[in-house]
C-alpha cells in the first residue's frame, strides 16, 4: 500500500503569502476538492487530507464530508506560514488552531501533520517535540531533497521514528547517482513524464517500499485564475494542470493506495 495525501489548501495560498491579501481572491476550494474525489470515487481509495485551518474555517462541511466518506484528516496548519519563519510559540498556537477546529469538526482527534513547503528543515526540528506534544502520531514535513525552500537532503529517505511516539513519513524520492531525486508529487508528478513516474514508483514497491505521495486540489483544477507571478514560478505552479486528474486516476489503477494513518497502524 502506498499512502495518497492530498494538502487541502486553495490555488492562491501557495502564492500569496500574506492571508489579509487572501480575500481577494476567488474561493475555488469545494469544486477542486470534488474533482479530487471523482478520481477516487471509481475504486473506493481512502487518501489523507491535511487541510489548512483558513479551509476548515470556511468549509467545515467540506471537511465534515471527507470525514464521513471514509478519508483520514491531518493538519496543515492555520495560516500557510513557513515553520521556520515562525518562533516556536507561534508555530504551537498555529496548528493548534487548526487541530483543535478539525477534530471539532470531525468528533475524532487529528493524529497528522504536514507542514506547508515542506518546511521542517535543520533550523526547525524543534518543530517536531510541538507536534507530539499537539497529540501528532506522525509528520510528513521533512522532503530529504535540495530544494531552495525546503528540504534536509540527507534525512531519511523511508518512514523512521523521529522522537519516540512521532513517525516521520517523508515524501518519497528515488535515489540516483547518490542524489535523492523527488518525483511523488506535485510540480515533480506534473512536470515529469508519466512513465518516468511510474516506473519510479514501481521500483520502489518491488523492493517493498511504500511510496509517499501528495497533490494539492487546485492541480486538478485547470480553470483556476491566472495571476502575474516571476517565470519560474509561473511554470511549476501552472504546467500540466490539464492532465494532472487523468494521470492520477491512471496512477490509482496502477498501484494500491489508501490513508498514512491505516497504513502505519498496520
Ligand atoms: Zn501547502
Amino acid at each position: 500500500m502506498n499512502a495518497l495525501t492530498i494538502d487541502v489548501e486553495d490555488w492562491y495560498h501557495c502564492l500569496e503569502p500574506d492571508p489579509a491579501q487572501w480575500h481577494r481572491f476567488e474561493d475555488r476550494i469545494t469544486g477542486a476538492v470534488r474533482r479530487t474525489l471523482d478520481v477516487l470515487e471509481p475504486s473506493g481509495t481512502k487518501a489523507t487530507f491535511f487541510v489548512l485551518g483558513h479551509v476548515a474555517d470556511r468549509h467545515p462541511e467540506l471537511v465534515a464530508e471527507l470525514h464521513a466518506l471514509g478519508h483520514e484528516i491531518a493538519s496543515h496548519g492555520q495560516e500557510h506560514r513557513f515553520v521556520y519563519q515562525q518562533t516556536p510559540a507561534e508555530f504551537e498556537s498555529d496548528v493548534s488552531r487548526n487541530v483543535s477546529t478539525l477534530s471539532a469538526i470531525i468528533g475524532a482527534p487529528v493524529r497528522g501533520y504536514r507542514a506547508p513547503c515542506f518546511s521542517i528543515t535543520r533550523q526547525s526540528l524543534w518543530a517536531l517535540p510541538i507536534l507530539k506534544k499537539l497529540g501528532m502520531a506522525y509528520d510528513s514535513s521533512i522532503f530529504p531533497v535540495v530544494n531552495h525552500r525546503y528540504g534536509i537532503p540527507d534525512a531519511p529517505r523511508f518512514a523512521y521514528d523521529a522522537l519516540e511516539g512521532l513517525r516521520e513519513w517523508p515524501v518519497s524520492t528515488f535515489r540516483l547517482a547518490g542524489i535523492n531525486l523527488p518525483f511523488a508529487g506535485g510540480a515533480y508528478f506534473r512536470l515529469l513524464p508519466y512513465a518516468l513516474v511510474r516506473g519510479m514508483f514501481k521500483r520502489l514497491n518491488d523492493r517493498g517500499e511504500p511510496v509517499m505521495f501528495y497533490l494539492h486540489p487546485w492541480e486538478l483544477d485547470p480553470g483556476h485564475p491566472r495571476i502575474p507571478l516571476p517565470v519560474a514560478l509561473r511554470f511549476r505552479h501552472y504546467h500540466g494542470l490539464a492532465k494532472t486528474a487523468g494521470r492520477l486516476g491512471r496512477l490509482i489503477d496502477e498501484f494500491p493506495f489508501s490513508t498514512v494513518r491505516a497504513i502505519l497502524n498496520q
